[in-house]
């Protein structure tokens, strides 16, 4: 499948309103996923996008391309689950083919990775995220419907890849997994894997989840204070994100851990370094997460129109923060914007 029409080249980056350098762009391929985690898409959901109002793997490369032209360098593809969509290996190829890529990153549950990791290596990726709530067999079925079975085999057969990084995430649920932080460290820990604490962010539904089960980032790390001690990393990165990355010791763990903590709701100067857009899969540019706004990028492809302007126009309405704690109701769920 050849997907790259190399009609633009590569700009220089763009910046917002506020000053900040927009380079990082979120593709999420698919709303549908075959999970169902309860912060993301509970049990019930069914605003699914129609076939026809998904972005086409030629639009969606068409899409990327248009962003590098405005200096985006940084990819990460995400969903819903990215694995189930079959002509995922060529997406990925394609993007990573752009002449303006820089990097490229892919986000997944893990359920489908055990079978196609190497595709996605010789793919370009270099970056892989898994989803990693509990450990526990029952409570990681609770959470998120799927089988903690193909997670790990999917994480060993990445490991076995050699991707430049492979990280680990864990959403925040108080009342829910917070007797398996700990072993989560440790299992990130024996894999030298950066291990990524999430605070919960209100994108699901509130009978599902609610502020009871917040848990900030500072209650975790206050908590790990008793078991270890934690020292901030100033020069490390393994990514593009928000994560605040400290080494955490301890006389559990064979060797220290590298934890990474993303505070979107408690830390007061999260969005100030904030350099990306989400294209979702139905071909809308979302400036903001934590805001309702959106640009019909999809719409502008199928009436012909340069879609350069809609990146354009998404990153001049990129607002200088989120809402998500001003009595936030999400449009839509996680899994139909693009995590
Ligand atoms: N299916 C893939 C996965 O699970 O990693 C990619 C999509 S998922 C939406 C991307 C990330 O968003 C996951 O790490 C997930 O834990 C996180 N996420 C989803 N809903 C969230 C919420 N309400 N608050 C915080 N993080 C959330
Ligand atoms: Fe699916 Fe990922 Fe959302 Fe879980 S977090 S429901 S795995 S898209």
């Amino acid at each position: 499948m050849n997907l790259v029409s190399s009609t633009k080249s590569p700009g220089p980056a763009s910046k917002d309103s506020y000053g900040r350098t927009i380079d990082y762009l979120r593709i999420s391929v698919t709303d549908r996923c075959n999970e169902r985690c309860l912060y993301c898409m509970p049990e019930g959901y069914k605003g699914w996008a129609q076939k026809p109002e998904h972005l086409t793997a030629g639009e969606l490369i068409r899409s990327v391309e248009a962003a590098t032209s405005l200096g985006f360098r940084k990819f990460r593809v995400t969903g819903g689950e990215p694995l189930i969509r079959k002509d995922i290996i060529g997406i990925l190829r394609a993007i990573w083919e752009l002449p303006g890529t820089q990097t490229l990153g892919l986000s997944t549950n893990g359920t489908r990775l055990a079978p196609l990791a190497r595709e996605i290596k010789q793919a370009g990726v270099r970056s892989v995220n898994v989803s990693l709530d509990a450990l526990d067999v029952d409570l990681y079925r609770r959470i998120t419907g799927g089988d903690i079975g193909a997670v790990l085999a999917g994480i060993e057969a990445a490991r076995e890849q050699g991707f430049e990084v492979i990280k680990l995430n864990c959403v925040l649920m108080r009342g829910v997994n917070e007797g398996e932080y700990v072993k989560l460290i440790e299992f990130a820990a024996e894999r030298a894997m950066p291990l990524r604490f999430i605070e919960l962010m209100p994108l699901t539904r509130t009978d599902v989840l609610d502020d009871s089960n917040f848990l900030s980032i500072q209650e975790l790390m206050s908590r790990l204070g008793g078991v270890g001690a934690l020292t901030a990393i100033d020069n490390y990165r393994p990514g593009h994100g928000p994560a605040k990355y400290y080494e955490f010791q301890s006389d559990r763990l064979p060797s220290p851990a590298r934890l990474g903590f993303i505070g979107a709701i408690t830390s007061p100067h999260f969005c100030e370094t904030c350099n990306k857009l989400r294209l979702t899969a139905d071909g809308k540019l979302r400036p903001c997460l934590g805001r309702l706004g959106e640009i019909d990028l999809l719409g502008s492809l199928r009436a012909g129109e340069d879609p350069a302007r809609a990146f354009e126009e998404a990153i001049a309405n990129k607002p200088e923060n989120h809402e998500f704690l001003d009595r936030y109701v999400p449009g839509r769920p996680m899994t139909a914007i693009g995590g």
